[in-house]
């Protein structure tokens, strides 16, 4: 997609300095304006990273949704560094939902990705 320079930053603005889908920071060059449709999101126009790029290909982001709730079996059937890791208990796999960040930059401009603030912590709870 063609986009002046201006309009570029200012995409790469509208979501943070971040990639519309998985929420990496960007790089100042290296990523792509990326046509999704207003159905998902103002101006029907996303800043992707270079890997969700690659990743997703040509797919709708409901269809890169999809093939993305794959990884993790595909990761462990094919994977023996993924397999061995999860027998040694060097990680785990949780089942999330997938959201994109695109979806959470939008309605709440306090998101920040730290595992910290993940839980609420609840004072009252503690005693
Ligand atoms: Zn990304």
């Amino acid at each position: 997609m063609n986009l002046s320079k201006r309009k570029r930053e200012a995409l790469r603005e509208q979501f943070r300095g971040c990639c519309a889908f998985c929420g990496s920071k960007l790089p100042s060059r290296e990523w792509h304006a990326e046509f999704i449709g207003e159905d998902y999101v103002k101006g029907g126009i996303v800043a992707v990273c270079t890997e969700c790029r690659s990743t997703k290909g040509s797919a709708s982001p409901e269809a890169f949704r999809e093939l993305l709730s794959q990884q993790v079996e595909r990761a462990q059937r094919h994977s023996v560094n993924f397999r061995t890791a999860l027998r040694f208990g060097l990680c785990r796999v949780k089942v999330s939902p997938i959201v994109f960040w695109f979806e959470r930059c939008e309605s709440s401009p306090a998101v920040t990705f730290s595992p910290n603030l993940a839980t609420p912590h609840n004072p009252a709870s503690a005693a």
